[in-house]
């Protein structure tokens, strides 16, 4: 089994879809420590992104819808989270490179490639209540996973259980980066949005790869 341009699409499908039905959440948890806009920001870039995901070429790969994704988000989403993603979504790209069909060490290596990216960008480490919260306890769970023999579809549900999971250990911390930072121990009981919503991609993945 291995997953190609249909999963990808249809994971991007699906990100816009729930994006779109967690939009008051995501505004409520930025609301919370930070200005009140990340669902809206995602909502648009996804509402931008399905427009043009009808014009993909019928001989696409993977990485060219994947890139479809990073320079949409990159020109349509503003605040941190726009450039952040974008360049997750770039990286991945670049990491499965013309792959048509992606087996789990391409799958690995498009997630590592994508937390890779927002670390790039932001510099963010585990515990600065970010979306890196999210990203790289999934990272390490799809690694492990693939270690343990897993399929694709086993490796994207590790990750998006320790994505969840992740996001929900950003609840007790203060924030060493982004807006939420300058709130000191005011963030503390707070859920960072970034890393919600990472982790709805992140399940996202898993669901279509499952579906
Ligand atoms: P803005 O803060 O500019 O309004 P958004 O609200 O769209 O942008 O996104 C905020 C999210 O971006 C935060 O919840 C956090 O997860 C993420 N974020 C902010 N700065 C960084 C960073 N340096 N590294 C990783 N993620 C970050
Ligand atoms: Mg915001
Ligand atoms: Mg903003």
């Amino acid at each position: 089994m291995s997953l190609g341009i249909t999963w990808v699409t249809d994971w991007i499908r699906q990100s816009a879809r729930v994006i779109s039905e967690h939009r008051v959440e995501l505004i409520t948890l930025d609301r919370e420590i930070g200005d009140g806009d990340h669902g809206e920001n995602l909502d648009r870039g996804f509402t931008a992104v399905l427009g043009k995901l009808d014009d993909l070429p019928p001989d696409s790969v993977p990485g060219d819808a994947l890139k479809l994704v990073a320079t949409t988000l990159i020109s349509t989403v503003g605040g941190a989270s726009g450039p952040l993603l974008g360049t997750a979504y770039l990286k991945a790209a670049g990491a499965v490179g013309k792959e048509p069909e992606l087996n789990g060490a391409a799958i690995v290596a498009l997630l590592t490639a994508a937390r890779d990216g927002v670390v790039l960008r932001g510099k963010a480490e585990v515990g600065d209540k970010t979306m890196i919260d999210a990203w790289t306890p999934a990272v390490d769970a799809a690694a492990a996973a693939l270690a343990d023999g897993k399929n694709e579809v086993e490796i994207l549900q590790a990750a998006a259980d320790a994505a969840e999971k992740g996001a929900e250990s950003t609840e007790p911390i203060v924030a060493r980066k982004g807006r939420a930072s300058y709130l000191g121990e005011r963030a503390i009981g707070h859920r960072d949005p970034g890393s919600q919503s990472s982790a709805l991609l992140i399940r996202a993945a898993a669901d279509t790869a499952a579906a």
